[in-house]
């Protein structure tokens, strides 16, 4: 029990996220920074994506900018992820940390974006997921979206297995 205890919280952020194809479509198929798409995908990264925010005082003498909805003083609304590379690496860096490897190619037609982990000294790739659309950041966010649907499928899929976790799965 007490392990379970310990990853209770990791499961629940990752039980909040869910990731739809068409959502990954959307993605791959538009150009350019899309504020209403940008919303959706913040949503599906389980990251706080809501509007309205407001000052709480902090201990160090200062205030601390936080969601009125969820409370998090963890903020994305500012972050473009169809139209930034930097807002796509910052949701790497969060949601898909054992990733060790992600950039994007240039090709006569569409950018290809990746996202990987390699085993350095195996010589071995042990994953990696694409995306393919008019824009860098695009593409590598759909790479992402896909990494990210893999590993929640994978989660789903060891706790379906999992003895302990039965009757999680009615709520
Ligand atoms: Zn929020």
């Amino acid at each position: 029990m007490s392990e379970r205890a310990s990853t209770k919280g990791r499961d629940d952020e990752l039980a909040s996220a869910s990731i739809r194809p068409e959502l990954i479509e959307r993605v791959e198929s538009g150009e350019g920074a899309d504020k209403d798409l940008h919303r959706v995908v913040l949503e599906a990264f389980g990251v706080c994506a809501h509007r309205r925010t407001h000052k709480e005082e902090c201990d160090n003498d200062g205030y601390d900018l936080v969601c009125s909805d969820c409370g998090s003083s963890d903020l994305w609304l500012g972050m473009n992820p169809t139209g930034s590379l930097d807002a796509v690496v910052s949701l790497i860096e969060r949601k898909l940390p054992e990733a060790n490897c992600h950039g994007y190619d240039l090709m006569p037609k569409e950018v290809v974006g990746y996202v990987s982990r390699n085993c350095i000294p195996a010589g071995e790739r042990a994953w990696m997921h694409e995306g393919y659309a008019k824009t860098p950041a695009r593409a590598l966010l759909a790479a992402c979206l896909r990494a990210l649907q893999t590993k929640l499928k994978e989660h789903a899929d060891a706790n379906s297995k999992n003895p302990l976790s039965e009757g999680r799965e009615r709520s």
